[in-house]
């Protein structure tokens, strides 16, 4: 069976320990490939390698870590294919999907290749007599990044493209249902020119994830994953003294105003609710529809959008999704289904049971819609991330922007309108970190930020942007004074406030 190993120093290196997990087809429920998962003497090896691999690339200038940025780019656009392919095997998402996902990562790394201009510093001159000051911004350290199953290309760009771009070295901890997407990217950073130790792929569990949070030499952590581990994750590292950004789950609602484009917006929602089989932080799996008129109209509309949909093979390209990705979480999915039927909400299309004819293993989960779903409900408490769209039905704009700003999560959320004064309005005052305007889902471009609020995000800093510039580097100001510069002589250097 095909073995996933570490990616430690540049070269594949096999577990020491015998504790190791499977790596499922979802498409037919069979275990494909077996991954090693790190002990102690495994993550040390890594943090070794990154830590003695630190300082020259830190010293390397910025503009010739840009060309490995850019040389990463490059090829990872011509292996695209080869690399949506093995992410839908693993995962399950359609192959149009999985190209999304590398998109979207890669942009990331497009805007690390500008780091020669986004870590320039400040100065200031003749801040006194004779005196300038500057600041730079200096790389951490070794830097870790850890990483959920539902984005294996996106988010370790998102975090080791920034990370290394500012003159860092990483150790990525990505899912062990996923992993070997990961380490390709790993394989082509180094055809990219990238030093051995630069980047580095640990596989495993909670024992990993413990030792990363542990490790005295690793500065900073870059974590995507549930809210519960999340805030777990936040709270040991930043009581180990490290810099924590932690990104958890979501709940995302969808306004639907009664002078929405009703067709555009269904078409919207029927993409965003269902896509990668609801299993993206940024799904909109609530929507929200004000006025009687505006929710049966939307409900009509969107029960005949979702039964028009196929699910496939992720392989079939007339699929509009896959399978989810394992069975405990299909069960999961359906059980929350069952659940939101106890609580009393109007279950209008159930997707549960379903099997397609030849792959009878796979995980697959038809379209479900839920009408009439109530703040009260635990199905609409919880995040569900599955194919499932719950509706909930407002009679104002106020109640409806109650709805977002009250939920435990806050990542992003949607309104559709034609009115700019209500969008705005609602713009303003959502209590939620993104926010979409006539936009389904609303994940910032690269040289914006990323970034959920409430249980959706812990710690400080977005990712990527300006904000990744910030999170993986720290800020080094120096006040030089060179006597004898502007006829100043040997006159006293004086603190204003002292004078
Ligand atoms: P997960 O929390 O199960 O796993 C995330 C990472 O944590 C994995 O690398 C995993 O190995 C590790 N992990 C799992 N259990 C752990 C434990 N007990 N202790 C320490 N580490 C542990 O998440 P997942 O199922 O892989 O991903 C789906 C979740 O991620 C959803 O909740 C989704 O909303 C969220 N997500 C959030 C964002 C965002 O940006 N806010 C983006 C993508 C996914």
């Amino acid at each position: 069976m095909r073995q996933v190993h570490h990616f430690i120093n540049g070269q594949h290196v096999a577990g020491t320990g015998a504790r190791k997990g499977d790596i499922y087809n979802p498409n037919t429920g069979e275990i494909q490939a077996q991954v090693d998962f790190a002990d102690d003497a495994i993550l040390q090896q890594a943090i070794d390698a990154a830590a003695a691999a630190q300082p020259a690339w830190a010293a390397t200038n910025p503009q010739r870590r840009a060309r490995v940025m850019f040389k990463l780019k490059h090829l990872i656009e011509e292996n695209a294919d080869e690399l949506a392919h093995l992410l839908s095997s693993e995962h399950g998402k359609v192959v149009a999907d999985s190209h999304g996902d590398i998109q979207r990562g890669l942009e990331v790394v497009e805007f690390a290749c500008g780091v020669p201009h986004l870590s320039k510093g400040e100065y200031t001159n003749a801040a006194g007599p004779g005196i300038d000051v500057f600041s730079m911004r200096q790389a951490l350290g070794v830097t870790a990044g850890i990483t959920p199953f539902n984005f294996p290309a996106m988010i370790p760009m998102w975090m080791f493209s920034m990370s290394i771009a500012m003159g860092n070295t990483f150790i990525l901890k990505p899912s062990e249902k996923d992993p070997s997407l990961p380490v390709r990217l790993a394989e082509l950073f180094m055809e990219a020119g990238g030093p051995a130790g630069v980047l580095n792929v640990v596989h495993g569990d909670k024992q990993a994830v413990d030792g990363i949070l542990a490790a005295p030499e690793i500065r900073a952590v870059s974590f995507v994953g549930s809210s519960d581990i999340a805030h777990y994750v936040y709270m040991n590292g930043t009581a180990n003294g490290k810099r924590m950004q932690c990104m958890g789950g979501a709940k995302n609602h969808g306004i639907i105003m009664p002078d929405a484009n009703m067709e555009q917006a269904v078409k919207d929602i029927v993409g965003a609710a269902y896509g990668s089989a609801g299993e993206r932080c940024m799904a909109l799996p609530v929507a929200v529809t004000v006025g009687k008129k505006t929710g049966d109209e939307f409900v009509e509309r969107m029960a005949d959008a979702a039964r028009a949909l196929k699910v496939g093979v992720s392989t079939d390209p007339e699929a509009h999704y896959g399978p989810v990705v394992s069975e405990v979480h299909k069960n999961k999915v359906e059980g929350m289904i069952q659940l939101g039927v106890d609580e009393g909400a109007d279950l209008l299309l159930d997707g549960r049971g379903l099997t397609l004819q030849g792959n009878e293993g796979g995980y697959f989960i038809g379209p479900s819609l839920f009408d009439n779903v109530k703040p009260g409900m635990k199905t609409y408490h919880e995040e569900i991330f599955g194919p499932v769209l719950q509706v909930v039905r407002a009679e104002s704009l106020e109640e409806a922007v109650q709805l977002p700003s009250q939920h435990q999560y806050g990542n992003g959320v949607a309104i559709f309108t034609q009115n700019g004064q209500a969008a705005r309005e609602f713009a303003s005052q959502v209590n939620v970190g993104m926010v979409g305007i006539n936009v389904p889902i609303p994940v910032p471009v690269s040289y914006h930020s990323f970034g959920g609020w409430k249980r959706s995000g812990f710690g400080d800093h977005n990712q990527y942007g300006m904000e990744g510039v910030r999170f993986w580097s720290q800020v080094k100001t120096v006040t030089q004074r060179w006597p004898g510069s502007e006829n100043v002589g040997d006159q006293a250097f004086i603190i204003p406030t002292m004078s």
